[in-house]
This record gives C-alpha cells, sequence and structure tokens, in this order.
C-alpha cells in the first residue's frame, strides 16, 4: 500500500524498506505519542525547578514568557517503524506536518 504525502490515515501495517534488513519487510507502524513532563519528586528537587519555583513565588510573574496562541496549528507526528523479521525499530526521517492522524 502506498502512501500518500499528506494522508491522515496511515495503516497499521505495511511493506517497507528495512535499512538493516537492507530489503523490503512488513512493518508495523506506531504513532508515538508526546508524553508530557513527568512531575515526580525527584524532578522537583532539580535546582533548576526549584530556583523557578522561587522566581515566581508571589506576586512576580513567570521569568519566561507564556505562549498563549501559537502560530502553527499542526505538528509533525512521530511515527515509528518495526521490522516483523528482525524487531528493529526506527523513526520516520522528517515526517509531514499534520494536524490529525489516524491510523486504519
Ligand atoms: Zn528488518
Amino acid at each position: 500500500m502506498r502512501l500518500n504525502k499528506r494522508d491522515m490515515k496511515i495503516p497499521k501495517q505495511m511493506r517497507k524498506y528495512c535499512p538493516s534488513c537492507h530489503k523490503h519487510t512488513t512493518q508495523k507502524v506506531m504513532i508515538e505519542k508526546v508524553k508530557p513532563r513527568p512531575k515526580t519528586k525527584k524532578g522537583a528537587l532539580k535546582w533548576g525547578i526549584r530556583h523557578y519555583a522561587k522566581i515566581s513565588a508571589g506576586y512576580t510573574p513567570s521569568p519566561r514568557p507564556i505562549v498563549r496562541d501559537k502560530a502553527k496549528t499542526s505538528r509533525r507526528a512521530n511515527i515509528k517503524y518495526q521490522c516483523t523479521v528482525c524487531k528493529k525499530m526506527y523513526f520516520k526521517q522528517n515526517p509531514v506536518r499534520q494536524k490529525k492522524l489516524e491510523q486504519v
């Protein structure tokens, strides 16, 4: 199955060139989800976070600019491929900007 460049729907499996097998193999397609920053106790003890909390405490505003309305509405999705033969994973190089991505 060939993929259209601007297609928002991607298949769960597809035949693609595997860089480690040096030939076309069936590969699993996965969309990597962007995880938010972990708010663990260990991270809260770091100097930078303590310093930031000290500055922005009280009436003083945040020293870093708050991005309220972003210019870009789309983002590059991290598409991961896993070869079913050698089980190696690799990311798609330079993915296209998309608003929505679906797996069919
Ligand atoms: Zn492979």
